[in-house]
């Protein structure tokens, strides 16, 4: 397929993974911040074909897998309710509540539906003028622009009885937070280019000259990983630390501009919670003042919900990378995709599920005879 092809050859691969061997003197750690590109580090191994001296930590860069749980309670709440049709992606609805997921509302009789873009809850809306249409909006700065023009498409053709259940993040102030962790061992970051396609790089230099970490702009295919890996080993190596576009085909310094604006027009920064993180300040968005009655949340009054997190997942220690999800005694007994006990091991993004449909049941030397990829 073009343009996906070219970059998953494996001579190339190859030439990028000699010049990481020839670079690299001592150990370094690198976290990726985006659940596409952990799956294709995990499907593609590329993890086990880096030189031992490079380690690649998984971020919390899930958007489903840090949806807080109280967020998630709160969606069932309003999807419970007989007046409302609830419409979500289709990762969100097994996602564990406190004691269900949102396709136990669906079984229950609530009216959950699966949509593929907001503006498809919008046309449910306009076609639904009796009910209240809920849209779950969900996602890092990469959904965020979408979600936000289906809240202004609503206001601007007066269809009342839209509203958004919003918990967007950001991933700057994530990085921040995983930097000032006493925890923390990342030494350089693999920014994710969808985010930077949309916000641009402006916030990362601020990040890199503070902690004194390379960002390096990172794409998806394989190619793009490695080249992303080169780059920020060559800055660690060097002593430096800037931020660079390893992915100039689809990230601009200054992202995109009519999606920036859309995205200052209807959201404003806000404290945010991440599960099994807690909160980052300054880490997410909610409705701005003006739109504040399209917010679900002040429409359906969803307040007072207690939470729980259940002790057997520890997906908060995976989101940190403190923890790799088959070191987690649940992985693969326990907890599978039939029977999650966390959102890492739901989304199509998470880093659990990624190790269970890639095969990543033990430590690297056994999941290099194991790994039908590897
Ligand atoms: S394997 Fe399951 S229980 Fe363990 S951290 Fe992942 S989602 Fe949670």
């Amino acid at each position: 397929m073009k343009y996906l092809a070219e970059f998953q050859n494996p001579d190339l691969a190859k030439g990028l993974l000699d010049d990481i061997r020839a670079t690299v003197t001592r150990p370094w750690a690198l976290m990726e911040v985006c659940g596409g590109q952990t799956h294709t580090i995990i499907r593609h191994g590329i993890d086990q074909l880096l030189p031992d001296e490079v380690e690649l930590i998984h971020g919390p860069g899930c958007p489903v897998c840090v949806t807080p749980l109280e967020v998630i309670d709160k969606a069932m709440e309003i999807a419970s309710r007989p007046e409302v049709i609830f419409c979500s992606f289709g990762d969100m609805l097994r996602v564990p509540g406190t004691d269900r997921d949102l396709f136990r509302v669906r079984g229950e009789g609530g009216d959950v539906r699966v949509v593929y873009s907001p503006l498809d809850a919008l046309d449910i809306a306009r076609e639904n003028p009796h009910r209240e249409v809920v849209f779950f909006g969900i996602g890092f700065e990469t959904t965020a622009p979408p979600n936000a023009m289906a809240v202004h498409q609503a206001r601007k053709q007066d269809i009342r009885n839209f509203s958004m259940l919003v918990s967007h993040v950001r991933v700057p102030p994530a990085i921040e937070a995983i930097m000032t962790s006493a925890e923390c061992r990342v030494q350089g970051f693999l920014a994710a280019g969808h985010v930077c396609s949309v916000m641009g790089m402006e916030e990362y230099p601020g990040l890199a000259e503070k902690f004194r970490v390379p960002i390096v702009v990172t794409g998806f295919e394989p190619l793009d990983i490695l080249e992303g890996v080169r780059r920020t080993v060559r800055q660690l190596e060097r002593g430096e630390h800037t931020v660079d576009n390893a992915y100039p085909r689809a990230v601009r310094p200054e992202g995109n501009p009519a999606a920036r604006a859309m995205l200052e027009d209807v959201f404003e920064v806000t404290d945010r919670a991440w599960r099994g993180i807690g909160v980052i300040p300054q880490s997410g968005w909610r409705l701005a003042d003006k739109y504040r009655d399209q917010d679900a949340e002040h429409r359906f009054d969803v307040t007072g919900i207690t939470t729980c997190e259940p002790s057997a997942c520890r997906s908060g220690e995976v989101l940190q990378g403190l923890l790799k999800p088959h070191e987690c005694e649940a992985f693969g007994t326990t907890c599978t995709p039939r029977t999650p006990l966390g959102a890492t091991m739901v989304s199509s993004e998470g880093a659990c599920a990624a190790y269970y449909l890639y095969r990543r049941l033990g430590t690297p030397a056994a999941n290099r005879e194991a790994s039908p990829v590897g």
